[in-house]
C-alpha cells in the first residue's frame, strides 16, 4: 500500500563554514548555512527558513478533504480518472484504503516515514479513514493524523451499460450437420465461450464480454462483444468439437464518423457424427465406432478393431449412423472359435451366433457388449 507516498530525500548535508552566516528570509534570525542542492536536484524554496518559520506552515501529510469512489453496482469495477478498473475487492473498505493511499502525499523532505491507515465504517456508503504518519524533518520527529472521509457512490460502468443495452458485434451460431447439437455439445460450446472471454477479462480487457446466450431450436446462439473475440470463440469450439465455421458480415449501421459498422455471424457447423456414434462409412468394411471428431473423424472398425480415419469434407460420402454406444447390450460369450470369430448369444433371439472377433475382444470374458446393426451383430469395446 505504498501508493502515492514518497519518502523524500533529505537536505541533511554537511554544514558549510561556520563563518558563512545566513539569515531566515522571513524573520531575519540567523540560520546555519545550508549546502546548495546538487545541480539538477529539486530546489526547496523554504530551505533557507529557520526551523520556527519552517514548521509554522509545514504539513507532513498532504491529504484531500474527502474522497469519492464511484463503484459499478453491476460488476464492482471502480472509476479511476476517466476509466473503469476491475478490482478484486471483497468489500469496499479495501478499495477505500487503496484510494486513500493513492491520494495521500508525504512531504518530500521527510525521512523515516511510517504510516498506518485505520478504516472506520460509518455507514454502508461512508468510511472514515484515520491515517497516522510519523516522519523526521530537520532532525525533528513529527507525527500527524489526518481523517479522510471516503464516500462510496454507485453507478453503471461502460461495460455493464453496454451489456444492459444488448451491445454485441458477433454472434456465434452453434449448429450441427444433419442433426441438432447434443445437450453436451451446447453446454460445452457455451463453456468454451465463457472460458475464452473470461481469460480475456482476467487479462484486463474490459471489451471482453458475452452479451447473451440464447438457446434456439436447432442449437445455441452466443452474442459476443467484438468480432475478433467471436472469431476466437468459434475457432475454439470447432477445434474441440469438430466441424467447420463460416463467417457472414452484415452491415448494421454507420458510426458517427460515417464508418460502416459490421456485425459478423460465425456459423459453426458441428460434424454429422459425434463420438460414441456407430457409423457405416459405406466402404464395405463394416461399421465404425466414432472415437473423436476434432480435426477429422477417427474411430475403430467393429469387425477388426482396426483404426479408421477420414476427413470431414468427404464430399458425397455415404457414411450414415447405424447405432450409438447406448444401443450396446451385454450378452453371453458362448465360445471363441478362432482368431477371427467368436460365438455369442443374440440378445434378442438368444440364438448362438458367430460374429467377427475384433482385436479388442477379451478372450477370457464371459460376457461382452454387442451392438446390432442392419449388417449384423458386432462386439463393442468396453
Ligand atoms: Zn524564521
Ligand atoms: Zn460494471
Amino acid at each position: 500500500m505504498s501508493g502515492g507516498l514518497t519518502a523524500g530525500t533529505d537536505y541533511d548535508g554537511a554544514m558549510s563554514d561556520a563563518d558563512s552566516r545566513e539569515f531566515c528570509p522571513r524573520c531575519g534570525d540567523p540560520v546555519p548555512a545550508r549546502p546548495e542542492p546538487l545541480p539538477g536536484a529539486p530546489r526547496d524554496r523554504d530551505r533557507r527558513l529557520c526551523d520556527t518559520c519552517y514548521f509554522e506552515d509545514f504539513d507532513l501529510v498532504d491529504a484531500p478533504d474527502r474522497i469519492e469512489v464511484l463503484v459499478c453496482s453491476g460488476c464492482g469495477a471502480i472509476r479511476r480518472g476517466n476509466r473503469w478498473l476491475d478490482v478484486d475487492a471483497r468489500d469496499y473498505t479495501d478499495v477505500a484504503v487503496d484510494e486513500v493511499s493513492e491520494a495521500l502525499g508525504v512531504h518530500v523532505n521527510a525521512r523515516d516515514v511510517t504510516w498506518a491507515v485505520d478504516p472506520e465504517q460509518v455507514d454502508e456508503n461512508t468510511i472514515r479513514m484515520h491515517c497516522q504518519f510519523t516522519g523526521v524533518i530537520r532532525e525533528t520527529p513529527l507525527e500527524e493524523t489526518v481523517v479522510v472521509p471516503v464516500k462510496i457512490s454507485r453507478g453503471t460502468c461502460d461495460r455493464c451499460g453496454r451489456i444492459a443495452g444488448g451491445y454485441y458485434n458477433a454472434t456465434v451460431q452453434v449448429r450441427a450437420d444433419g442433426r441438432t447439437p447434443t445437450p453436451e455439445e451446447r453446454d460445452r460450446a457455451v463453456e468454451i465461450a465463457e472460458s475464452y472471454i473470461g481469460d480475456r477479462e482476467a487479462a484486463g480487457d474490459r471489451n471482453a464480454f458475452i452479451t447473451e446466450v440464447e438457446a434456439v431450436d436447432d442449437g445455441v446462439d452466443i452474442r459476443i462483444s467484438t468480432t475478433q473475440m467471436g472469431q476466437g470463440v468459434a475457432t475454439r469450439i470447432v477445434r474441440e468439437l469438430g466441424g467447420s465455421v463460416e463467417s457472414y458480415p452484415t452491415l448494421v449501421t454507420e458510426d458517427s464518423d460515417g464508418n460502416e459498422v459490421y456485425r459478423v455471424t460465425y456459423a459453426v457447423r458441428l460434424p454429422e457424427f459425434t463420438p460414441a456414434d456407430v457409423i457405416d462409412p459405406g466402404d464395405g468394411d463394416g461399421p465404425v465406432l466414432v472415437r473423436s471428431v476434432s480435426g477429422n473423424l477417427k474411430g475403430i472398425r467393429l469387425a477388426t478393431g482396426d483404426a479408421y480415419e477420414a476427413p470431414f469434407d468427404d464430399e458425397g460420402s455415404d457414411a450414415r449412423r447405424v447405432a450409438t454406444r447406448e444401443d450396446a447390450v451385454e450378452t453371453t460369450v458362448v465360445a471363441v472359435e478362432d482368431d477371427h470369430a467368436v460365438q455369442v448369444l443374440d440378445p434378442e433371439t438368444y440364438a448362438a451366433k458367430t460374429i467377427p472377433r475384433p482385436d479388442f475382444f477379451d478372450s477370457d470374458a464371459e460376457t461382452t457388449p454387442v451392438v446390432k446393426t442392419r449388417t449384423g451383430l458386432f462386439v463393442m469395446p468396453e
